[in-house]
Parts: C-alpha cells; sequence; structure tokens
C-alpha cells in the first residue's frame, strides 16, 4: 500500500546515532520542506523526558552536530518532537507509546535505533498496543544478526508482524550519493556496459579503509570483527551493484532481484584467499596511537582488518577476481571501488617486435570514490606533446569528475536523509531485502567456518599501514597492485 506516513517513531532517540545522524537529517529534511507540514516525530528510549525535555535533548544534538547553515532551522523543526519514555523489554509500556502516537490510519513509519537484541520484544509491543497496523513500516538499523541462524532469528521476529514490503532494512551506504551514482554511470551511458564483464575487466578492488580504532565500541566490535561490521553489509552491497545485471527498470524489486542473484553466485572463499589483521600501535597522521590489544585492555582473536579475494561464478564475471579489503587504523580513510580494464589486445606504439623502446600503454582504470570525496576518475592513455624525435611518449591521464563541482548547485546530503525520507515516502529501493541479507550472512559464516577450521588467526599490522603484508602478497599472487 502507498502512502506517506504522517508520523515518524524513533527508537533510540536519546542514542549516538540519533544524535549524530537521525536528528540532523530530519531537522534538514524539514528545512527543505521535504516533509510533509502535519509530520509528527516521537521519540522514546528509557531516559525519562517529557517533550519539553527531549527539544531541549535534540536542540543540544542539532546545535553540535548540524552545520551553522542550518542552524536557523533549529527552533522550528524542534515543534515537530515528542517523546515518551518507555523500556522496550516491557510490554505494558506499549500502550502509553501508543497514546502518545494517537491514530495511525494516516500512515506510521517506524525506525528501530536500537540493540538488535531488543528488536523481538519491540515487535511484540508494537503489536500488543496496535501500532503494528496496515499502515505502519518499519525500519531496522543493522547489525542484522551476527550470522544466518540470528539473522534469521531477527527477520522471523519481525515478519510475524510487517510484510517484506514493509520492512525496511538500512545499509546507511546505499544512501549515498556515490553509490548511487554507480547505477547512473553504468545504466546511463553507454559507454561502459559493453565493457563490463570479464572480456575487458581485468579485475575489481573494493577498500573501505578506516583510521578510527575502536570509538568506545568496545564491546560491539571485539563480538563482531571487520568481517561481519564492515564486510558482510557495506561492502557486498558495493561488489552486488558493481556486479549486477541491469535491472529492467529502477524499482525495488527490480534492483533487488538482481542483487541478490549477485550474492548467491559468490563462489565459497579458499583458505588461500583470505587474510585477516589486528592493529598494533603506530601513527596516524603523526600522531601516536596504541594497538587493538592495548585499547581492549586484553589479547583477542577479533580481527581488525580482512582482505579478501572473491568470484562472482556467473558468465560474466568468470575469471575476474573482485579484491575486498577493510581495516581499522590504516593509512588513510577512504572507501573506493577500482575497476581495472585488460590491456589493448595489440598495441601499435610498442616498436618493432623484439626490440627494445617503443612507448608502454598501461590499460585503462576507472576509479568511484565514494568518502571522503566523492569523484569518479577514469585514467586514459594520451601522447606527451612533443615532436617524438626519439619515438612517441605515452602517459597515463586522469579524466576526473569530482561530484562537488560537477554539481555545485544542488545540497550534499548524508545518507540518512535520504533514508529516512525514503522509509517515511515508502520507497524499498535503497533497502535491503531479506534474500539478500541471508545470501551476504551464508556466504561470511563460510568465510569464518573456513577460519576456524584452517586455524586462521590475524596477523599484526602497524597502525598508520595499509595492513599485514600478507594482504599484499594476496593481491600480488595474482599479478596485482591495491590500489593507494
Ligand atoms: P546507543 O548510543 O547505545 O543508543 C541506544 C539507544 O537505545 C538509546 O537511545 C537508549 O536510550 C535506547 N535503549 C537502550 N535500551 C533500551 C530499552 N531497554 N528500551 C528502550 N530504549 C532503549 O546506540 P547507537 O550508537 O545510537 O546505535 C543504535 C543502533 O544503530 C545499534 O544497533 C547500532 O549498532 C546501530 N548503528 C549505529 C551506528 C552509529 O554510528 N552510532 C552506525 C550504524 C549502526 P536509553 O538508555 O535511555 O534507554
Amino acid at each position: 500500500m502507498n502512502f506517506t506516513a504522517d508520523c515518524l517513531l524513533l527508537f533510540g532517540a536519546t542514542g549516538d546515532l540519533a544524535q549524530r545522524m537521525l536528528l540532523p537529517s530530519l531537522c534538514a529534511l524539514d528545512a527543505d520542506k521535504l516533509v510533509g507540514p502535519n509530520l509528527r516525530i516521537v521519540g522514546t528510549a528509557r531516559q525519562p523526558l517529557d517533550d519539553e525535555g527531549y527539544r531541549a535533548f535534540a536542540r543540544e544534538a542539532l546545535e553540535k552536530f548540524l552545520p551553522a547553515d542550518r542552524k536557523p532551522a533549529i527552533e522550528p523543526f524542534l515543534q515537530r518532537l515528542h517523546y515518551q519514555a518507555l523500556d522496550a523489554n516491557e510490554t505494558e509500556h506499549f500502550a502509553a507509546l501508543a497514546a502518545k502516537v494517537g491514530p495511525i490510519e494516516q500512515g506510521l513509519s517506524i525506525f528501530l535505533s536500537t540493540a538488535p537484541s531488543l528488536f523481538e520484544p519491540t515487535i511484540a509491543g508494537l503489536v500488543a498496543s496496535g501500532l503494528a497496523g496496515e499502515t505502519t513500516r518499519i525500519g531496522l538499523e543493522k547489525p542484522l544478526g551476527t550470522d544466518l541462524v540470528t539473522s534469521r532469528h531477527i527477520n522471523d521476529a519481525v515478519s510475524s508482524a510487517f510484510p517484506e514490503e514493509r520492512i525496511f532494512r538500512i545499509d546507511h551506504y546505499l544512501g549515498k550519493e556515490t553509490v548511487q551514482n554507480l547505477l547512473a554511470l553504468r545504466f546511463a551511458n553507454l559507454l561502459f556496459e559493453p565493457l563490463w564483464n570479464a572480456a575487458h575487466i581485468d579485475h575489481v578492488q573494493i577498500t573501505v579503509g578506516e583510521t578510527v580504532g575502536l570509538e568506545g565500541r568496545v564491546g560491539f566490535y571485539d563480538g563482531a570483527g571487520a568481517l561481519r561490521d564492515m564486510l558482510q553489509n557495506h561492502m557486498l552491497q558495493l561488489l552486488a551493484l558493481v556486479a549486477m545485471e541491469p535491472p529492467s527498470s529502477f524499482n525495488a524489486t527490480a534492483v533487488r532481484d538482481e542483487k541478490v542473484k549477485v550474492l548467491r553466485s559468490l563462489r565459497t572463499v579458499g583458505p588461500d584467499e583470505t587474510v585477516t589483521g589486528q592493529y598494533r600501535a603506530g601513527a596516524i597522521s603523526g600522531t601516536a596511537v596504541p594497538g587493538y590489544d592495548q585499547e581492549l585492555g586484553k589479547d583477542s582473536d577479533t580481527e581488525t582488518f580482512v582482505a579478501i579475494k572473491a568470484h562472482v561464478d556467473n558468465w560474466r564475471w568468470q575469471g575476474v577476481p573482485f579484491y575486498l579489503r577493510t581495516g581499522k587504523r590504516l593509512y588513510k580513510r577512504v572507501t573506493e571501488i577500482v575497476v581495472q580494464f585488460r590491456p589493448v589486445p595489440h598495441s601499435i606504439f610498442a616498436g618493432p617486435k623484439g626490440q627494445p623502446g617503443g612507448a608502454k600503454t598501461e590499460p585503462n582504470r576507472l576509479v568511484i570514490g565514494i568518502q571522503p570525496e566523492e569523484n569518479i576518475s577514469l585514467s586514459l592513455m594520451a601522447k606527451v606533446p612533443g615532436l617524438d624525435r626519439g619515438g612517441i611518449r605515452l602517459r597515463e591521464v586522469p579524466l576526473d569528475i569530482a561530484m562537488d563541482d560537477a554539481f555545485a548547485g544542488p545540497k550534499k546530503r548524508i545518507a540518512y536523509e535520504r533514508l529516512l525520507l525514503d522509509l517515511i515516502e515508502g520507497d524499498q529501493t535503497l533497502f535491503v531485502r531479506r534474500d539478500e541479507v541471508e545470501a551476504q550472512w551464508e556466504w561470511v559464516d563460510a568465510i569464518r567456518e573456513t577460519w576456524a577450521e584452517h586455524g586462521i588467526k590475524p596477523k599484526t599490522y602497524t597502525s598508520g599501514s595499509w595492513g599485514p603484508s600478507a594482504a599484499i602478497a594476496l593481491a600480488e599472487r595474482g599479478g596485482v597492485t591495491w590500489h593507494e
């Protein structure tokens, strides 16, 4: 059923995510009149606050996290906010919440920004209080489980009250402009698609590098690790967007049908196709930082780095490795996709056969920068200007599109603005379907089993490096150098 919700119910309304991302995003949407004038936002958490108390709380968060030019929007936005204290484990608390929310016939969108262990009791409370009706949709933050079994458990609990078309699983990478732009690049241009296959692409690299360490997420991160925190969700979604077949249209079913086919085609990773690491003390941009074990205060086998050589077993990608790596405390913060094309089949510039000289051609490379900079760069070979008395000289030159320069007009929006608006309006295209999440877990669970079976333990790496040297060797065995 199509409807635009006139109430947004936010669980975890006092949490870190709400303060840094959700409230600022909602305020920005309000300032630009992208949400209806009647939209009410009801926040809930255990902290005992009334409406005014929550508005004061939200004001403080918005003053801290909104950019200066957005601050005049704070006061009018606060009038949309309401609050009901509740412990999600106590079903009887939900009656007061339902009373605060009021009639839901006009549409209710719920966002669960709480620990997944609260999802089940929250659903039970929503059902008991009549808040899970046909005009309610529900958004879920990651992590959706820690493996296939726990993910199924969460999905079963949610789907006992909501059909799939009203469940919105968030992967905030899908809300990023450049990630959506990947689809525009591939499917709104004639140029790339005929070359987007094993005949013309040598390999693909996806890197998500972080410079931060544990950042206070000690308890959560040590139980998760890089594979489950980053690769299982964000990186596999990027891989699926790079590798999928053209969907018939840009709608939720068509796009997700194609993504899930890719995720199901991922080959089980072998023991020599995966490297894990854990950072030790070092320096990031000249500042000394402690090692993971020091931050944690104990030894641990949790990986803060993972590199994988993945394969998509279908016609299009046969023989094309996808090198994935992510880690904390790496040399720099970067998320990028590198598509490395094959060399030209015959170089007319190579000079006479068997003789030295001639100009070398480098294969084309497409680099899609997702963060911190959003840009697309295509390396092309060009002739170095000159009279060529010593023979023609060629050099790689980049064809660069910096998104900020190309689109100076439209406002830069954070991912949650897009996703919250889609949740309010009911567009699932940029949300992850259950079969996708489960295919992702199935593949990732098999990797963890391989680690256990072969005793693969994290190798140490110095903070501020690009991870353990074994990750470099993993790529080099395939004749590949990581793009840095
Ligand atoms: P957080 O700072 O720990 O906030 C948790 C929120 O849940 C608080 O508002 C807390 O308020 C509320 N809460 C806790 N127990 C409750 C209960 N029994 N009943 C009702 N409310 C309860 O967590 P967060 O960082 O905002 O993250 C929220 C979710 O998003 C987590 O699942 C996290 O993994 C995920 N996530 C976070 C980020 C991020 O950048 N922070 C990024 C991606 C995903 P009270 O203590 O007052 O109840």
